[in-house]
Formats: C-alpha cells, sequence, structure tokens
C-alpha cells in the first residue's frame, strides 16, 4: 500500500474486504499503462484539472469509462454501482494522483441506495 493513499481509503479498505480486493487489482492496470488510456482532460485558466475522462482495458471484461469532475468519480463498471468505488477508479487515481471527494461519494451513494 502506497503512502498516497487518503487515510479514509485505507478505512474503507479496512472495513471492507471487496473494496481492499478492488485497490488489489487496479495494480495490474497501474502497471500496465496501455490498458489505462487517457481520452480527455480539461484545465481551468490556472491549470487546475477540472475533468478528465479514462478508458480502462479489462481482458476479461473490456472496455471501461472512468470519468471524473469535479472531485467525483464514475465508472461504467457494475461493481461502481454497489460501492462507488472500483479496480478502475483506483487504477486511475494513482496514475493521476488525484482522489475522489469522500463527501461526494458518499452523498452519492445515499442518493443511489
Ligand atoms: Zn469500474
Amino acid at each position: 500500500m502506497t503512502s498516497k493513499l487518503p487515510d479514509w481509503i485505507i478505512e474503507w479498505m479496512q472495513k471492507d474486504r471487496l473494496v481492499r480486493n478492488k485497490y488489489k487489482i487496479s495494480h495490474k492496470y497501474v502497471s500496465h499503462p496501455k490498458r489505462i488510456q487517457k481520452m480527455d482532460e480539461k484545465r481551468d485558466e490556472q491549470g487546475n484539472i477540472i475533468s478528465f475522462k479514462y478508458m480502462i482495458i479489462s481482458t476479461k471484461y473490456g472496455k471501461y469509462w472512468v470519468r471524473y469532475n469535479e472531485g467525483l468519480y464514475e465508472c461504467s463498471c457494475p461493481f461502481f454501482k454497489h460501492r462507488g468505488i472500483c479496480s478502475h477508479i483506483f487504477g486511475v487515481c494513482q496514475i493521476t494522483k488525484i482522489w475522489p471527494k469522500k463527501d461526494l461519494l458518499f452523498s452519492k451513494k445515499e442518493k443511489t441506495e
């Protein structure tokens, strides 16, 4: 586990074995750069990132899309719908060093449940 991980994600992984497992899986994307491709990126006038889009190539399931917009991540995979996070988002986070905002992530989850 790297020190770059936010504390709340470490705590989440300690409580939720499935989330921990997705983080482990994400390393196989990070270690194969061709499997995480940046498709789009928007920055403001100061150069801060506003939004981006990545294509993730899973050898088992095909392509998934990870979108980031102002602190909020979304993925097109089925696991994302259950937990609000997935191996694809974890992979993109490690590459961009941009992590989801905790309050945004959990407020969205409550809405969908
Ligand atoms: Zn996903």
